[in-house]
């Protein structure tokens, strides 16, 4: 874990979080700041910086962080009228907390990337 890394407290429970999933690997929350009814955070539990820090052989993660945001957006009751699982990397992207994390959006009608 990274010292003073946000989320690897929150992996750890150091920070409370509103948590609404835990696995041995994944760890989802909701966004503190939320910028949609349903805006929720997926993160591994083991600390890596961004995607551009994703070994290939842990690849598997982002697959399950995909699946993860899936099942939650169904619990969520969004899967059908819609949603976003997107990852930022790096600050041109608007990264600002460097553990990677996956933000599941829905629950408003949401407009084109860019
Ligand atoms: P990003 O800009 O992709 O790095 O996203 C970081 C996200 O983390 C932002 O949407 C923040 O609102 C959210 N965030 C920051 N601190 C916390 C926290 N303690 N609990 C939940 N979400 C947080
Ligand atoms: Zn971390």
């Amino acid at each position: 874990m990274a010292e003073e890394c946000i989320f690897c407290k929150i992996a750890k429970g150091e920070i409370p979080a509103e948590k609404v999933m835990d696995t041995g690997e994944l760890m989802a929350f909701k966004d503190i700041n939320p910028v949609a009814p349903t805006h929720i955070l997926i993160i591994p539990k083991e600390h890596i910086s961004t995607l551009n820090d994703l070994p290939p052989e842990k690849s598997a993660l982002v697959g399950a962080m995909m699946i993860a945001a899936r099942d939650i957006a169904k619990k969520a009751g969004i899967a059908e009228s819609g949603y976003r699982a997107i990852i930022n990397c790096n600050r041109g992207a608007g990264q600002e907390i460097f553990h990677l994390h996956m933000h599941l959006i829905g629950g408003r009608p949401l407009s084109a990337m860019g």
